[in-house]
């Protein structure tokens, strides 16, 4: 590798930290940046540090959001009988994309893994427990959590807890091709899979 200044080499190491980014991608990313405006830069390093600080998670369910409750939990054209409980901020993402949900999420932050000694405390499930029992509007819960291993056993470890509440519980078809994430899924398959949906 080229030796770089000192100011370059760290600029090139710190990008190479991110996901996805291998070591070529970073010093393209680098000189990129290098050959921006000053204010361009400034930009750009001013939106991170924003996220960074403003975000934090909402106390109801547990998205990432710039106000608590979030935009989501707060309004009211939402139904609030319906929670459907995803995985990751990016799910909740990709179920607003396709307009056709208008209930309420909650974000497990994860999914069990006994693999990766990720367990239902290593989740935020305590959280939705909590929803559960506090809030009697709730009358389903829809798990759309990743069709992959530790999806489908999060979710089914979700619907054994819930059965004895008596809540209904619905599990989002498989139109979405196994091993894949919600996020990647196209509007029209998540829809799709979100009205086949069957009670587990
Ligand atoms: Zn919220």
């Amino acid at each position: 590798m080229a030796r770089y200044s000192p100011s370059i080499a760290k600029l090139v190491a710190e990008l190479g930290k991110l996901p996805g980014i291998g070591g070529k991608s970073a010093q393209r990313l680098a000189f990129y940046l290098l050959g921006q405006p000053e204010d361009k830069v400034a930009a750009l390093a001013q939106a991170m540090l924003d996220a960074k600080r403003n975000t934090r998670i909402c106390s109801q369910c547990c998205n990432l959001t710039d106000q608590d409750p979030c935009e989501i939990c707060s309004s009211a054209s939402r139904d609030r009988s319906q929670i459907c409980v995803v995985e990751n901020p990016k799910d909740v993402a990709a179920m607003e994309r396709i307009h056709e949900y208008r209930g309420l999420y909650h974000v497990l932050h994860g999914a069990i893994s006994p693999m990766q000694n990720i367990g239902p405390d290593q989740i935020r499930l305590r959280e939705l427990l909590a929803r559960l029992r506090d809030d009697s509007a709730i009358s389903e819960v829809i798990l759309a959590t990743n069709p992959t291993v530790e999806g489908e056993a999060t979710a089914l470890y979700i619907a054994r807890l819930l059965k004895p509440a008596g809540i209904r519980t619905t599990r989002i078809a498989h139109g979405i091709p196994m091993g894949g994430d919600l996020e990647y899924a196209d509007e029209v398959t998540l829809a799709k899979a979100m009205e086949g949906r069957r009670e587990i």
